[in-house]
Formats: C-alpha cells, structure tokens, sequence
C-alpha cells in the first residue's frame, strides 16, 4: 500500500465514521423529539410563498397586505424619532401585557369596528395574532379536546392547533357564513361521543381563504349557541375593517365581553412586519391568558409597538385604511372580471365583500394539489385547498389572493390558470 493509498483509506474511514456518528445522532435526537412536534405540519402556504418569489411567476397564493400607500419617509422619520428620544425605552425589554398607550389605541381601533366596552387593561399586545392562537390552544386545550372550526379555515390556526393535538372539527359553511344549525347539531353529536368542546374558532368577516364573511343576523345566534354550551368563542378579526363597500359588520365581541376572546391584528391595517397584535380577552380568563403570553415572549417588542403607536397617533390611518379598501376592492373586481371571462363553466367561486381572497370550486373528484404543479409549468400559483382543512382527504377547492397583484397581473394570472383548470376538467 502507498503511503497516499493508506492516508486516503484512513481518511474515508474517518469521513465514515464521522458520518455514522451525524446519522445516529440524527436517529439518537429523533427520539426525543416530544408527541406534539409531530403535529407540526409544513404549512403549504409557506412552501408556495417560497416558489412564488422565482422570477416570471405570478402569484395568486401569498395574502401579503399592500403597503405602498404607507407614508414609508414620514415612518423612517418617526422610527428616528424613537430611538432618540425613547431609545433606552425602546431597545428595553417591556411591559409583559404590552404598552399601556397601544392598548389604549387598539380600543380605538375595535371602537371603529363597533366595539366600544374594551378595557384597555383586558387586552393583551401579541406577536402577531398568530402567537395568540398558539397562546389558546396551550391555556385551554388539553390533547384529544376538540375546537370547532369553519370549513374552510385558516391554515396557520390549524397548524397551532393541531400541534397541542387539538381535534379541530370543521362545520360546513354556507354564502352566509357558518350555519347555526350545524353548530348546534355538532355539538350535540360531539357531546354524545364522550369529546370535550372548548372553543369556536371563528374568522367572522371576509374568512381566510373562503373570503365569505358570517351574516349580521347570525351573529347574536352563533354567541346564543355558544354561550349556552358554554363554549369559548375565539374571533379572529384581522380583515374587519377591510370592508369594500359601507361600515364594518359588528364583530361578535361586541356586547359580549365574558364569551368572546378576540384576536386583533396590525398586520393588514398597518404592516406586518412589525408583528404586532392583540388580544382582548374576557377578565376571567385574562390572568391565565396573559401569563402564558408572557412566558413565550416575556414582552412584545417595545420597539414595533412604539413604531405601531407612532403611526396611529402621526398619521391618519383610517384614510390609509379606505385608501387600502378601495385598492382592495379594485383588484377583487379585477379577479372576479377575470374568472368570469376566463374559467370554464363547471368552476365557481365566492364574491367576498372584503378582504384578500376568493375561494374557487371545481367539479368533485377533481383534486387541485396536483394542479398547482402544471400552474407552476404555466407562469402562475395558487393554494390548493386541502391546505384549510384539518382533514387529510383532497379537495376540489383552491383560495387566490387578490391582495398582493396588480390588476394586469391578476388578469394574467388567471389567463394562465385557466388551461390547468380546463385540462383537469377534461380528465
Ligand atoms: N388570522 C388570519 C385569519 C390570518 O389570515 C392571518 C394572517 N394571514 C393571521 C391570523 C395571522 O396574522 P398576524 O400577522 O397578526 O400574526
């Protein structure tokens, strides 16, 4: 043997081993991963979000918000203005429960939408609403209980779910949101299987991804119901005040402070890149609720709420808000020009009052998963529709996002939809 041959043979035997050892530690630390993180899926949406940025696509799946119109040089400013004046505050770590001044101002917020009883001091400021629906499912669900859900739902509330091994049960929804009748029926039947119910989670207006928003007469109905089966009600409001046309409905909170937690958030009234969000939450369970926030995050950044605060006192944010309204309800209109022209008969589609998507129906049997690949071929991307459903059975269905797309593009991107859908139909 040379003596290259003897080092080469001593190293691959060293790479070897060294490899071994990385793959049973891998196997090693497998083990001790906990029940619950196997519950936490790959959200599609994200994985689409990722293929959507390759050059030449049009994307039709991210609900990202429109944030040109935001005054971003007067912001720049006001962030200046923050750390010199506020800095050693901002830069601190905070108040566990949030800035007394942003609680006070998202009140504000929830009183343009209709509710006016918000104690400041019952609210919790969030990251993002998405961390306090992970914040929920840990201070109320226990494994195997069960959260009842629309069908469809948004898909981020699934994944915190699922992942303290909640069952959500989804209920069927019609043009008007959320079918009091079903509620009832399933939560009897529910009971009658021994499960434990703890809350409605519930996207009253404009749902993501069905974009259909719940009726203003249902609403006292759906609390009713829940309130006598002593069921929480999480309401998760981010698109409220995203209405094109008119006043926001009143959101179930409203008037009903001891069986709503309700879930605010900057993110599409303002931006979501600085994570903030609230939580208003009944004063009995707020203790708890807020100990459990805390406990993740020990405070919510004091530099975004300061900058969110900022914004809201500086500028006028409502006539940002109308002026989002109207973009928004310009590219919906786009979109559902678009798919009349384009879809072949045999599709159909919701025609949302607000928010940032519309929620399309093929013929049953047709599953869009394998869709979103040749749409991919075609220049363009969606979310399929088992996404939003704690089932794991293929679905007809797929959401687009009007949100984020210019009206040309919204018109291209549905042209190029259009041949995948027909070729699938065809099948
Ligand atoms: N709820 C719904 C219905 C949403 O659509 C989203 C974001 N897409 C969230 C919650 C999470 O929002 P946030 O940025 O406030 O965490």
């Amino acid at each position: 043997m040379t003596s290259e041959e003897t080092t080469a043979t001593v190293l691959t035997a060293e790479t070897q081993a060294a490899l071994d050892r990385a793959v049973s530690s891998t196997h090693r630390h497998e083990a001790l991963f906990s029940d619950r993180a196997f519950h936490i899926k790959q959200s599609a949406v994200r994985d689409v979000f990722d293929i959507s940025i390759r050059p030449g696509l049009i994307s039709l799946a991210g609900g990202s918000p429109y944030l040109r119109s935001l005054p971003l040089a007067e912001l720049g400013l006001s962030a200046q203005r923050i750390i010199a004046e506020h800095g050693l505050e901002a830069l601190q770590y905070g108040a566990g429960q949030g800035m007394e001044e942003l609680r006070i101002q998202a009140c504000e917020v929830m009183a343009a939408e209709g509710i006016t009883d918000a104690d400041p001091a019952d609210i919790v400021i969030t990251t993002g609403s998405q961390s306090a629906q992970d914040v929920a499912a840990k201070v109320f669900c226990n494994p195997g209980d069960v959260v009842l859900c629309e069908d469809p739902t948004y898909v981020g509330a699934l994944n915190a779910f699922e992942a303290y091994e909640v069952q959500m049960h989804a209920l069927p929804v019609d043009s008007e949101g959320l079918v009091p009748e079903a509620l009832e029926e399933a939560i009897a039947s529910l009971r009658k299987q021994g499960k434990t119910i703890k809350m409605l989670y519930i996207i009253p207006s404009f749902n993501n991804p069905s974009g259909v928003t719940l009726a203003a007469r249902r609403r006292p109905r759906i609390v009713e119901i829940c309130a006598r089966a002593n069921i929480l009600i999480l309401e998760d409001n981010p698109y409220g005040m995203l209405r094109f046309d008119g006043n926001p409905l009143v959101p179930l909170r409203a008037g009903n402070p001891d069986d709503v937690l309700y879930l605010g958030s900057f993110s599409k009234i303002f931006a979501p890149g600085v994570r903030v969000g609230w939580a208003l939450v009944p004063r009995h369970l707020h203790r708890r609720f807020y100990l459990a926030c805390e406990a993740v995050v020990l405070c919510p950044s004091p530099l975004t709420q300061m900058l969110v605060s900022a914004y809201l006192r500086d500028y006028d944010w409502m006539q940002n808000i109308r002026d989002s309204r109207m973009l928004y309800a310009s590219r919906c209109a786009a979109m559902l020009a678009a798919l009349t022209e384009e879809l072949p008969d045999g599709v159909s589609w919701t025609v949302p009052d607000g928010g940032f998507f519309v929620w399309l129906s093929l013929p049953e049997g047709v599953d869009t998963y394998p869709l979103l690949y040749e749409a991919i071929d075609a220049g363009v991307v969606f979310i399929p529709g088992a996404a939003f459903s704690p089932s794991d059975e293929p679905s007809n269905k797929l959401r687009l996002a009007f949100s984020a797309v210019s009206e040309e593009d919204i018109a291209e991107g549905v042209r190029r939809l259009a041949p995948v859908l027909r070729r699938a139909m065809d099948h």
